[in-house]
């Protein structure tokens, strides 16, 4: 049995269900869900403002589902973070340098990623 790398940041199914995970910034697509966005963007143009998903009007139980979901992907791109910064740090970069590029002071960086307290 193989092991998931990811999830698909949308859908949540691992990559061991899926036929390909494409990677972006701390997130993830499976083919499924691209398909799927490939059809929302060529079909209906839809309404002329978007209306963002917290505004639709759904039950609880549906509002409820997509915590879950939303947690679980920023989870995600919380560890696929911790990965990068410790590549940087494996690469000799600095927490100054780190803390600079996430827009943070090299003391955030370090108390954030380090693991020391
Ligand atoms: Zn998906």
């Amino acid at each position: 049995m193989t092991t998931a790398i990811a999830h698909c940041s949308f859908c949540r199914k691992p990559s061991t269900e899926v036929r390909k995970l494409v990677a972006g910034p701390g997130v993830f697509i499976c083919d499924g869900c691209v398909t799927l966005a490939a059809e929302v963007v060529t079909g209906d143009p839809g309404p002329d403002s978007p209306v963002l998903p917290w505004d639709l009007d759904l039950p609880l139980d549906a509002v409820l589902a997509n915590l879950t979901t939303v947690a679980a992907a920023g989870a995600q791109a919380e560890r696929n973070l911790r990965l990068w910064v410790g590549k940087a740090r494996a690469l000799g970069g600095t927490w100054t340098q780190i803390g600079e590029a996430l827009g943070m002071t090299r003391q955030s960086a370090w108390e954030r990623f380090s693991g020391e307290d």
